[in-house]
Order: structure tokens, then sequence, then C-alpha cells
């Protein structure tokens, strides 16, 4: 299970999370919604600690830490029990795919070499890249690259998946082959949190939508209930522009 409780995060004067609670079990993927700004992105990001939040607690399986107390080897842990998958793929353009999902494991996971590789093949296959190991991203599609990107997240065994806004970046017609992988990794029972604005996705896939507007949580509920019966006027003009 994951628990975040009163995260807070400001840059200089501006205050960007004002205080979010979240609870998402173990198994369950949660998308979450919400206006340009309104700081998803941020609150993902504090998740991994590449944000340093100002405050609150993080609780992610059996690992908890408050954000005010905690010291670099804490952080070190934290960011071992999330993986992010970026908007931009965040790809080592020198490196192979194999050799990108295979990076953290050797280097952050201190696997041994052969045992990362099978791990990373494996992964790769998932994605449906098998085919594909030895290609540098720039030889890949957007689609293909950010499924090396979801490959890499997967090898290291998270207890979640932190997925920031994995599609947007791609031209739409590769949007379709990205939201599948997520789709079959989410049915293993993977543990995700997805920022997206794919609708049809975040009503098939999500247990769970949250409406994040101006740095709170407006509204939280299942897709039939935000989707269907949303209670706040905030809500509901944010559904009716991008539906
Ligand atoms: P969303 O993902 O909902 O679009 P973001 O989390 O990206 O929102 O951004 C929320 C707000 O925080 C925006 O006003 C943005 O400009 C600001 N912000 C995000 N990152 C930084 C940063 N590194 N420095 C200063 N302001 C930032």
């Amino acid at each position: 299970m994951i628990k975040l409780t009163n995260i807070t995060k400001s840059f200089g004067r501006h205050q960007v999370l004002k205080g979010i609670d979240l609870t998402v079990q173990k198994g369950e993927v949660v998308v979450i919604l919400g206006p340009s700004g309104s700081g998803k992105t941020t609150l993902l990001r504090c998740v991994n600690y590449l944000e340093k939040p100002n405050d609150g607690d993080i609780l992610i399986g059996d690992y908890s830490l408050n954000c005010k107390h905690a010291g670099k080897k804490d952080i070190i842990r934290l960011r071992q029990k999330s993986a992010m998958v970026f908007q931009q793929y965040n790809l080592f353009k020198h490196k192979t795919a194999l050799e990108n999902v295979m990076e953290g494991l050797v280097v952050v996971k201190r696997l041994p070499k052969e045992e990362a590789k099978t791990r990373s093949i494996a992964m790769l296959e998932k994605v449906g890249l098998g085919g594909k190991l030895d290609a540098y991203p720039s030889q890949l599609s957007g689609g293909q690259q950010q499924r090396v990107g979801i490959a890499r997240a997967l090898a290291l065994e998270p207890e979640v998946i932190l997925f920031d806004e994995p599609t947007s970046a791609l031209d739409p017609e590769l949007v379709g082959e990205v939201l599948a992988v997520i789709r079959k990794i989410a049915k293993e029972g993977i543990t995700m949190i997805v920022v997206t604005h794919e609708m049809g996705f975040a009503k098939d896939v999500a247990n769970h939508v949250v409406f994040m507007d101006g740095g709170v949580v407006v509204e939280e509920g299942t897709p039939s209930e935000l989707f269907n019966h949303p209670r706040e006027e905030r809500t509901k003009q944010f559904l009716k522009r991008i539906t």
C-alpha cells in the first residue's frame, strides 16, 4: 500500500502542492487528472523524491518517511520503492535498449551483469521489443522508446510505477501501442499511479480516479463516480472541457 499524507511543496513563494492525501492499495491503478499546472507532475516527482517535498509523510509498502526529517539514506531507500516513466522517455541516447534497461539494475540494484541482462531481456520481450535489444533510441519510434522506458521501470521491480503523462509526447498513431502495454502490466497486478489526459484509458483501466486542481485533491472516486456523477463544480467543468 502507498499512503501520502499532507504532502506540501513550494517553488519559491508559489505553493504548488497544498497538503495532498492519497492512498493507493496494492495492485491498484490510480489515475490522476487535472488541468495543466495543477501539480500532478510535481506530486509524482515528490513520491520518487525527484523533488523534495517541504512537508508530509510518504509510506510505500513497509517503508515510511517523514519529509521534514528524512536524511540521505532514508531518501535513497524510498527512491528504490518506486520507478518513474517520464513524458520524454529519458533514455540514455548512447546506450542500446538493452543497456538502458540494464543500467539501473547494475548501478543501483548492484545485480550481477548476467542476471541483469536476463531480466532486462525478459522485460523488453514483455513490452514487445524482444527484437530491438541492440537498437539505440534514435533508431526507435517514440512509442518504442517509451516501451523501453516502461521495461526499465518494470525491471526494477518497484512497489509502484509512476507514469507521468506517458503518451503525451507521442504522435497520435503511437499512443495505442503504449497504452496497450500499460494495460497489460496493469492486469498483472502492478501498482500504478498514472497522470494522463487519456480519458478512455482512465475509464477502462483505473480502479480509482483523482481530480486535482490548484494543488489540492478536489474529488476522487471510482471511474464511474468521477466521470458519470462528479460532485464538484470544478470537476464538472474540467470534464466538460476535455470530453
Ligand atoms: P501539472 O503536472 O498538473 O501540469 P506541474 O506539477 O507540472 O503541474 O506544475 C505545477 C506548478 O508548479 C506550475 O505552475 C509549474 O510552473 C510549477 N513548477 C513545476 N516545477 C517547477 C520548478 N522546478 N520550478 C518552479 N516552478 C515549478
